[in-house]
């Protein structure tokens, strides 16, 4: 299954863990899962079980969005 994520504004410094990679998918795992960028749809996590990245923010290396993890 496939979970669009929500694009957010830049979080301030601080406010956030934000992961920055320059690199798709940033996280690969084992479960049934892809999280896909709100914006430019590029796989961010690939394979995650449900509640395994939690209250997070990634940078889409792809379009340089910000998503979050909800
Ligand atoms: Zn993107």
């Amino acid at each position: 299954m496939r979970i669009k994520l929500k694009i957010i504004p830049k979080p301030s410094e601080g406010t956030r863990t934000v992961i920055e990679s320059k690199v798709s998918p940033i996280f690969r795992g084992d479960g049934e899962s892809d999280y896909i960028c709100g914006h430019c749809k590029a796989v961010l996590a690939e394979k995650i079980r449900r509640g395994q990245i939690k209250n997070i923010v990634v940078h889409c290396p792809k379009c340089g969005q910000y998503s979050e993890f909800p």
